[in-house]
């Protein structure tokens, strides 16, 4: 089974896929993540975000390996765990670099769905999960909520990681990402195989709940 999840930062995606993945007893791919450890290692690197050969050169030159358990994604790069680290600001704040390069886009792709392949039922979670890269997945999801709630969940994540962020400037960063984001799953809103669920005002166990009940309604039909 292959369930897909997409939509901005702070939806409430991540926490609901995990949640989800859990109840069904499957994997849980965070592709996110796959971006940030890309990101992270480039400022590592010190490389210089508009130039997108260097961006390119650092996804292809890097050894990236993910653990997907049923409420966990770790991630590692050239053997080193980085799934705390590609979490603060200074990734967020480079994330639309990453995000729009094709050719990096291309080659994760291809990595997400030789992992997809080698999981077999997964809960997956990301921008384009539905739209692009596994565009027969039995059920589709898109979150949304306002950009004021959003980012409210964000700043809250931050803060208790013991970061000093504003938070006028997690919604600057949420809004910006939002522009190369949304391209990604735009197109799954005009389909009628898609469930948009607006999480604004609901609860993460009320959003898991719901999901819950649309696939034992889709796998009944
Ligand atoms: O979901 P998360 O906020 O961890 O993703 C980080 C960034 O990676 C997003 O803002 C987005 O730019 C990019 N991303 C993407 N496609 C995906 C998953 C993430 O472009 N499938």
């Amino acid at each position: 089974m292959i369930v897909t999840i997409d939509g901005p930062a702070g939806s409430g995606k991540s926490t609901a896929a995990r949640k989800l993945a859990a109840r069904l007893e499957i994997a849980y791919l965070d592709t996110g993540a796959m971006y940030r450890a890309i990101a992270h290692e480039a400022l590592q690197r010190g490389i210089d975000f508009s130039n997108e050969q260097a961006v390119l050169e650092v996804a292809r030159s890097i050894r990236l390996e993910l653990d997907c358990g049923p409420t966990h994604t770790r991630v590692r790069v050239n053997g080193h765990d980085v799934s705390e680290v590609i979490r603060t600001m200074a990734v967020n704040a480079v994330m639309s670099q990453v995000a729009r390069n094709q050719a990096v886009r291309k080659l994760l792709v291809e990595d997400q769905r030789r992992v997809g392949e080698r999981l077999g039922s997964f809960v997956t979670e990301g921008r384009d999960q539905g739209s692009v890269v596994f565009p027969k997945a039995d059920i589709k999801f898109v979150l949304q909520a306002t950009l004021q709630r959003r980012s409210e969940r964000r700043y809250q994540e931050l803060a208790a990681d013991g970061e000093s962020v504003q938070i006028t400037e997690v919604m600057d960063n949420l809004a910006a990402r939002d522009q190369v984001d949304a391209k990604q799953w735009e197109p799954l809103l005009t389909s009628d195989a898609v469930i948009v669920i607006d999480t604004t005002q609901m609860t993460i166990i009320e959003v898991v709940d719901l999901m819950e009940e649309c696939l034992r309604a889709s796998l009944h039909r």
